[in-house]
């Protein structure tokens, strides 16, 4: 901890322009949009905003850039991997800047953006070391033929990203891209353009050639919906809601089957039996919602608590969200910061409100903190039943739901009955019991004795309605592949 680097309160601003080609410029119809600081409401600066000419520019680029022997298309893979670690690199470098910026843009403490930098650098270290280790297979087929296959890249992708984690989400989408030997277009949310074009700058200054890496600002529905629109993107991924997600597939489908990978929404059921650790339950169960002012897809939003220690672990976590700080991003002794906007705020307190109308019990928290800032304060809610708005719906905000169990069956039936499955975790000492329920829960990650533990080895996605696709982890690395099959005719020799 001596050597954490302080915070850079409210940043220099270094770019604020689209991102083609490797130089930054103005959109083409000149236009520019706002981002706002959320810890005040007040704007940070104006930034440049594309809509579908810049993104057919892009595109363009993208394109030109994966020709048939251009530098890209003729670069070693091990030089393509050597190009991430130096990227890698370079986010250390700046990770104090990186952090703090993220800070003034999204308004999470700087704590969790200096830690989401160290994350973000991890994942692209783990894809450069993986760029060099894509082969394919031979298969021993029937016939005088040699058969074998080529991994070779989709083409240009397309990665539309969201706020919550803007530089994580920006390296999950380039590293596996960019390994396989892909071209990228990007559009960054549009509350969070700042970090993403850091990155772009980073990536030409690492060398990534021309037309490799480009970012587009913009609005979901005008530059997102061009990328999606373009016949030249060969492959789509996005993070987001599942409402877009939607879009996104229908859009993708529409057009020319952009293979396509979504990371969406969530209600993830945590259950707490009545032979868990509570102290240790009770502490990750809080995290696991809390976290990033509970913005998070993955965030445990349904706590499922055991009849027996039910008041007693109720009581746990009434108190862990009285105690939890919120306020300055930049104190490093802060946990929590303002929601990322002014929606995000609106409508987290219009569910909470719903929360209150429906009966649950507010334990703590239960309202806006007031002021000019989009913060709320933790909030939790007891005696919440699977009917109520706040138990279906996503709230993206830091608010507990518990809810009372009296059996395994049961809690997993009821884990199950949602569109979602993203994650779950089950807190236990019973080896059976962790079992049945693993086995039992639809979703794509399931957590024994924790939640959420970082982690950029191993894969993840969604069930159901939680996505498509699995991101990070060698998994990941499919998403970006087209499998060749070549067949070769061998002459034999007359005997
Ligand atoms: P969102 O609308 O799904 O935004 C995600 C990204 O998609 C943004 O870059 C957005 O652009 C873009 N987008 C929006 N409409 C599009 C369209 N028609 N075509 C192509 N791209 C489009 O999410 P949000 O509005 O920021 O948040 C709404 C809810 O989504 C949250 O409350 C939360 O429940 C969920 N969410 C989930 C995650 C996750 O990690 N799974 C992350 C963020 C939000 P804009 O910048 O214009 O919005
Ligand atoms: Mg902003």
């Amino acid at each position: 901890m001596d050597q954490f680097p302080q915070p850079i309160r409210n940043p220099e601003v270094k770019y604020t322009k689209l991102f083609i080609n490797n130089e930054f410029v103005d959109s083409i119809s000149g236009k520019t949009f706002p981002t706002i600081n959320p810890t005040n409401g007040q704007k940070i600066c104006d930034v440049s905003e594309g809509d579908k000419a810049d993104v057919d520019k892009a595109v363009e680029a993208a394109k030109t850039a994966f020709k048939l022997g251009s530098p890209w298309r003729r670069m070693d893979a091990s030089k393509r991997g050597a190009l991430l670690y130096k990227i890698a690199e370079l986010m250390e470098r700046d990770a104090q800047y990186l952090g703090s910026l993220e800070t003034y843009d999204n308004g999470k403490p700087y704590l969790n953006s200096y830690g989401e930098m160290m994350f973000a650098s991890n994942i692209v270290r783990y894809f450069a070391g993986s760029a060099d280790k894509i082969g394919g297979k031979t298969i021993p087929v029937d016939g005088d033929f040699m058969c074998y296959t080529r991994h070779e890249p989709v083409g240009v992708c397309g990665a539309v990203i969201p706020w919550n984690y803007p530089v994580c989400m920006f390296a999950l989408k380039l590293a596996p891209a960019l390994a396989c030997g892909n071209v990228i277009v990007f559009k960054p949310a549009e509350q969070t353009p700042l970090t993403a074009l850091y990155m772009a700058a980073l990536c030409k200054e690492a060398g990534v050639p021309p037309g490799v890496v480009n970012v587009v600002n913009g609005y979901g529905p005008t530059a997102g919906a061009a990328i999606t629109a373009n016949t030249d993107v060969d492959k789509i991924a996005f993070t987001g809601s599942t409402e877009v997600g939607q879009i996104i597939m229908q859009a993708a489908g529409a057009t020319n089957i952009k293979r396509t990978t979504l990371e969406l929404g969530g209600k993830s059921p945590n259950v707490i039996m009545d032979d868990a650790d509570i102290e240790s339950a009770a502490a990750w169960s809080h995290e696991a919602v809390m976290t990033n002012m509970g913005q998070c897809c993955v965030a445990g939003s349904r706590t499922f608590v055991h009849e027996k220690i039910y008041d007693q672990f109720v009581a746990k976590c009434r108190e862990l969200g009285e105690k939890r700080t919120y306020g300055d991003p930049y104190e490093l002794s802060t946990k929590n910061g303002p929601q990322v906007d002014k929606e995000q705020y609106s409508k987290i307190i219009e569910l909470i409100e719903s929360g209150k109308k429906e009966g649950a019990k507010v334990e703590c928290g239960g309202e806006a903190v007031g002021g000019d800032g989009f913060f709320i304060k933790p909030t939790v809610f007891s005696g919440v039943t699977d009917n109520m708005r706040i138990a279906k719906e996503e709230i993206f905000g830091p608010v507990q739901q518990i809810f009372k169990f009296s059996t395994l069956d049961e809690v997993i039936e009821r884990a199950n009955a949602t569109h979602y499955g993203l994650g779950a975790a089950v807190f236990t000492r019973n080896i059976d019991n962790a079992m049945l329920f693993v086995q039992g829960v639809r979703a794509g990650t399931v957590w024994v004795n924790c939640y959420n533990p970082p982690c950029y080895q191993a894969p993840f996605g969604g069930f159901k309605m939680s996505g498509l696709g699995r991101e990070m982890g060698e998994y990941n690395l499919s998403q970006y592949q087209e499998v060749k099959t070549v067949m070769i005719k061998i002459p034999q020799k007359n005997s």
